[in-house]
């Protein structure tokens, strides 16, 4: 067994089985994908779209492709004809262009929305008045090729476990919120996508669906 392999099978024993591993191989080259691929590992995350159009093209065609970075609004259309989720929606006006390519591809296209809980500034991901704000506005029910499937945060950088754990926490309350009030009976808005290589044990405790591990996994990145 290879190290990612070794790895990847400590981190898999040390999630619960109803929890989505999303192998997060950004920097890694193909070969340490097809390393964690050859171990039945299905689901990698990527956050640059030209790195993942290069991977996409050489690996197998069973791969489910998660892209977790900021995506930029004018790349939505080179990923849109087989991305499987985009999990950092931060803006109504990338929802809609997610929702144009999907439509030219023929395709639904799942997303989680970003939303931010963190105490550190970041540009990025709606606060919850902008996510209900938007819920309230009737727009989402013009995103026919869109399916919401929950909701993505990023905790704090810090080495606070109380801090780091009640982000999460506030972050499940809000989903817990959005569930009952906007979306009771849609079945596909149940993913909570939070925790990272530092963070995923307190992240699944606080009810996360889908960790993002990569570092556990595939070492140190090289930038
Ligand atoms: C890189 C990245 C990860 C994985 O980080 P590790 O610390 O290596 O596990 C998770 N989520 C996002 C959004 C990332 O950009």
């Amino acid at each position: 067994m290879t190290s990612v392999q070794e790895n990847l099978k400590k981190t898999l024993l040390s999630l619960p089985e109803d929890v989505t591993l999303v192998a997060v191989s950004k920097y890694n080259p193909a070969s340490a994908i097809e390393e964690a691929y050859a171990l039945g590992q299905r689901v990698f995350g990527e956050s640059h779209v030209q790195e993942l159009q290069q991977k996409k093209d050489i690996l197998p065609n069973d791969i489910e492709w998660h892209f977790i970075g900021h995506l930029q609004t004018n790349k939505v259309k080179y990923i849109a004809p087989y991305i499987s989720l985009i999990h950092a929606v931060d803006s109504v006006k990338l929802l809609q262009e997610i929702n144009k390519q999907a439509a030219k591809n023929e395709r639904i296209i799942r997303c989680l929305l970003q939303i931010h809980v963190a105490q550190e500034d970041t540009k990025f991901g709606f606060t919850c008045d902008n996510c209900r704000e938007f819920l309230n506005s009737g727009i989402v029910e013009e995103l026919n090729y869109l399916e919401i499937a929950g909701l993505m945060c990023m905790a704090s950088n810090t080495d606070d476990e109380g801090q780091v754990r009640e982000e999460f926490h506030n972050a499940h309350v809000f989903f817990e919120e959005l569930k009952t009030t906007y979306f009771e009976n849609c079945e596909y808005f149940k993913e909570c996508s939070w925790g990272m290589t530092h963070d995923y044990l307190l992240a699944v405790e606080e009810g996360g669906t889908m960790v993002r591990i990569g570092s556990k996994i595939f070492g140190d990145r090289m930038y």
